[in-house]
């Protein structure tokens, strides 16, 4: 009998140990599931600020993580991470290539300018066979683009110190205006937000005025700079937002987590506290009915009376905690709240920036992606109902006189002059836009081939009547214009092309004219 006992004990006391085993390794299982979470959540804050969508789905993902542990049940997240990942990495490789090129195309421009000092024309072969081996950002190239600005300015005192000597001022001059026309080109290609649209115009309006050579050096330096931080500022602010969105979210996450658990604990124990106390009240009652003696009913009232008192005792610490919950979500309730309203915030500082970034600064007008936008949408209702739809490209004739007679601030005023008249030429439903430089780009929703030539050859006419003044000069400016209607199964680039083509037509058959086909 007291052999059986002690195998039993010994039986026991095995059991135990091994269930004490198979518990620390559970542990030790789940505390590496959690590091490995800890880790995959800290690489996902890493790859943050580069692209929205990327950063959404990797702030879902840390949230998954967050909530559950068995990272098969995120698959499908995961599959998507991954393919934003590589698409992330074939938009920076193409970014790379284009500023690799842009900086090979400014390079051999300059290797192309005769009578360069040897030293620098080493320097410049130099420069471009450092910038030809690959650095894994773009933001790598920005030291390239300096030197490179620091060797045009060589080029241009080297310039000018030959023209002193053989006072041959004609090709300097001719440098000088290709510069203002690369700048004033490179000006009309960028777009951002309203700070920098103010910085750009003020720019604009130096690089037309600048007298000499090294001054526009240094408006093309100040122009890279602009491009530089008008970049950085883009970056940190979408940047700066999705990492407090993030870290909002974690937090808003982590606190749900926490309290759920934790009223989950707390509706288990005051289930079993109540347990608890139906059964000792039952007892008691029991007790009462069946004990026969005073004596041992008082020991066993006074034992189930203690044990009663304690679970009173545990409901009230019960109900403390529970007060610490509802406190918690009080406070998550705020923060959901303050998230709301940041994220709100940003919506419209997006709205805003996307309006900014579809008008042109000089002539207030639509820019070409707006154009191209609103194109699409007017080709794609035409190839659904058929209604008609025109296109009409403008171009001012002899631009390059204006600039190079009266100063590019008396081509700027023209532009905008023109651009004014635009807009007040034609319909509510037609759509006016600066395609870039000199050149204008008209939609015409509705307007069949017998009413097309009338407005433009109005607007031809109160062009050609404008009263221009340059330097108390009166000045006549014409515009040849082009047009076409949409057809069955064009494009918005058929369309555009037949009507560019119709506009070299008016060009070629002496300007100031407009031409429909
Ligand atoms: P055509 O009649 O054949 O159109 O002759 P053009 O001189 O108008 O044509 P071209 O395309 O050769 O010249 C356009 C000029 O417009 C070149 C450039 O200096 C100037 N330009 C482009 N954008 C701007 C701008 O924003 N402001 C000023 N002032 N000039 C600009
Ligand atoms: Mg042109
Ligand atoms: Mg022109």
């Amino acid at each position: 009998m007291s052999a059986a006992t002690d195998d039993l004990d010994t039986l026991k006391k095995r059991l135990a140990e091994q269930q004490r085993a198979l518990k620390l390794q559970e542990q030790r299982a789940e505390s590496e599931v959690q590091l490995y979470q800890r880790l995959l959540g800290r690489l996902t804050l890493a790859c943050r600020g580069q692209n929205l969508e990327l950063d959404n789905k990797l702030a879902q993902l840390r949230a998954q993580l967050a909530e559950n542990s068995d990272l098969s049940k995120s698959g499908k997240l995961l599959d998507t991470v991954e393919q934003l990942l590589v698409n992330q990495a074939q938009q920076s490789d193409k970014q790379l290539l284009s500023t690799r090129e842009a900086i090979a195309k400014a390079g051999k421009r300059l290797q192309q300018v005769k009578g360069l000092a040897p030293q620098l024309r080493r320097d410049l072969r130099d420069l471009l066979t450092l910038a030809e081996s690959a650095p894994q950002s773009v933001l790598h190239y920005l030291p390239y683009l300096e030197q490179l600005s620091g060797l045009y300015q060589q080029a241009l005192s080297e310039a000018r110190n030959g023209e002193e000597n053989s006072n041959n001022g004609t090709r300097i001059a001719t440098l000088q205006r290709e510069m203002a026309d690369i700048i004033l080109a490179l000006l009309s290609e960028i777009e951002f937000d309203r700070d920098t649209a103010t910085e750009l115009s003020s720019l604009r309006r130096d690089v037309a005025l600048a007298g000499c050579a090294e001054q526009l050096v240094n408006h093309c330096t100040r122009l890279i700079q602009v491009m530089i931080s008008g970049i950085k500022r883009e970056r940190s602010m979408s940047a700066q937002f999705l990492a407090s969105l993030n870290d909002t979210l974690q937090q808003v996450y982590g606190a749900v987590n926490r309290s759920l658990e934790q009223s989950r604990y707390l509706s288990d124990e005051s289930r079993q506290i109540n347990q608890t106390l139906k059964e000792r009240i039952s007892e008691l009652s029991l007790n009462v009915n069946n004990t026969p003696d005073l004596n041992t009913l008082r020991d066993s009232i006074r034992d189930q009376l203690v044990l009663i008192l304690e679970a009173i005792q545990r409901r009230e610490q019960l109900s403390v905690q529970e007060d610490a919950v509802n406190a918690l979500l009080e406070q998550l309730r705020g923060r959901v709240v303050s998230l709301e309203e940041e994220t709100e915030n940003y919506r419209s500082q997006l709205a805003e920036q996307r309006q900014q970034l579809m008008i042109d600064p000089l002539t207030q007008l639509p820019n070409r992606s707006a154009f191209e936008e609103r194109a699409e949408f007017e080709a794609e209702r035409f190839s659904r109902y058929g209604n008609p739809l025109a296109i009409a490209v403008l171009d001012v004739d002899h631009f390059k006189r204006i600039n190079d007679n009266y100063g590019h601030a008396a081509g700027d005023k023209t532009l905008q002059v023109l651009g004014q008249v635009l807009s007040k030429s034609f319909r509510r439903s037609d759509f006016v836009s600066r395609f870039g430089g000199e050149e204008f780009v008209i939609l015409l929703p509705e307007q069949d081939r017998d009413g097309l030539l009338a407005p433009l050859e109005k607007l031809r006419q109160t062009v050609a009547r404008l009263p221009f003044d340059f330097k108390g000069q009166r000045v006549t400016i014409t515009i040849s214009i082009g047009a076409t209607l949409f057809a069955e199964g064009d494009s918005v680039a058929s369309a555009f092309e037949r009507a560019d083509a119709e506009l070299y037509r008016a060009k070629a058959q002496g300007r100031n004219q407009v031409c429909i086909i």
